[in-house]
């Protein structure tokens, strides 16, 4: 990912969170579709691990304007690749979003900790 994507986000998340190294990446850029029909993830691609729903706000806005793919992710286990992207991406781990106030479950959604 270009270097100064990857400070746009640190500016938006701080260093800790926005991480870039492969091997930190590999279980990130792929689901549990089996191998065989997977598509070949972008490795260029940029994790991201927000915790505050302002901070998504700001990534996507970024995202947006600068036409970079975003890819949400949740546990990974989707059997259709669809969180796999070819190209270069900020992949949007919600894993740290785990602290949730209220399930809806007419709207089958969830309010988590501001
Ligand atoms: C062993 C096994 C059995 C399964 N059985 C069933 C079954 O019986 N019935 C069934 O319906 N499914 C089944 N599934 C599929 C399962 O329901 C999906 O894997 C699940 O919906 C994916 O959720 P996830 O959080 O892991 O999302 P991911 O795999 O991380 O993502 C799946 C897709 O959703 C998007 N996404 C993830 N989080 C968000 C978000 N917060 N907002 C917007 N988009 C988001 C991703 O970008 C991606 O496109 C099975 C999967 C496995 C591995």
């Amino acid at each position: 990912m270009e270097q100064k994507v990857v400070e746009e986000l640190k500016s938006i998340m701080g260093d800790h969170w926005v991480v870039t190294e492969i091997d930190s990446l590999r279980d990130y850029l792929v689901d549990e579709t089996p191998e065989l029909i997977r598509p070949e993830p972008g490795v260029d691609s940029v994790l991201v691990k927000p915790v505050h729903p302002g901070e998504i706000s700001d990534i996507l806005k970024y995202a947006n304007r600068e036409h970079i793919s975003v890819i949400p992710r949740g546990g990974g286990t989707g059997l259709c690749a669809t969180a796999t992207d070819p190209r270069p991406s900020i992949i949007l781990s919600l894993e740290r979003m785990n602290r949730i106030l209220e399930v809806d479950e007419g709207n089958l959604a969830v309010r988590p900790l501001k």
